[in-house]
């Protein structure tokens, strides 16, 4: 089973932590903050990110081939592993393709790992407080091109991750 909650409780603690009170989240600035290197690089095909450990540094690398929002996206995603499964880190490379496949996104998803990841990303870079604040009180129309994508673009994320947070909320 995958530990949702916890997944949301350590995200919620980071942004207080790095005292984040409006979007957009400033992922840099957090995964800085806790020591961790960012790396970029083209990797082929679908690869979006990866985590490890190397002679004691935290190091993530990020597809720079991507999106911008991707790239948010999987460093989120990819310091979930640190936050929450280190011990996993340091006895492998952590490589994850195709993160923001809706599969993985869903809770239905099959791999608990992945999913606290990726709820984890969706609340560090969609805070349940500073969405409900944007939202001032209204609803988002789901079918609403143009809204979505104008409140994707005050997050920072793409108007998928965007689409399915708010489903959630
Ligand atoms: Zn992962």
């Amino acid at each position: 089973m995958a530990n949702k909650n916890a997944a949301r409780d350590q995200a919620t603690e980071l942004l207080t932590q790095f005292n984040v009170r409006s979007a957009p989240v400033p992922v840099d600035r957090i995964v800085r903050g806790l020591g961790i290197t960012v790396q970029y690089a083209p990797f082929d095909g679908d690869l979006s990110g990866m985590a490890f450990v190397k002679d004691g540094k935290k190091i993530i690398g990020v597809n720079s081939l991507h999106s911008a929002t991707r790239q948010r996206f999987t460093i989120a995603h990819e310091l979930a592993h640190f936050v929450l499964h280190l011990e996993r880190l340091e006895a492998k490379v952590h490589v994850d393709k195709g993160v923001l496949r809706r599969d993985t996104l869903a809770s239905e998803g099959t791999d608990d790992v992945e999913i606290e990841a990726n709820n984890f990303a969706a609340e560090l870079l969609m805070p349940r407080s500073l969405l409900i604040t944007a939202l001032g009180g209204k609803n988002l129309d789901l079918e609403d091109d143009e809204a979505i994508a104008s409140f994707a673009k005050k997050f920072k994320v793409s108007p998928m991750a965007l689409q399915y947070r708010i489903q959630q909320l």
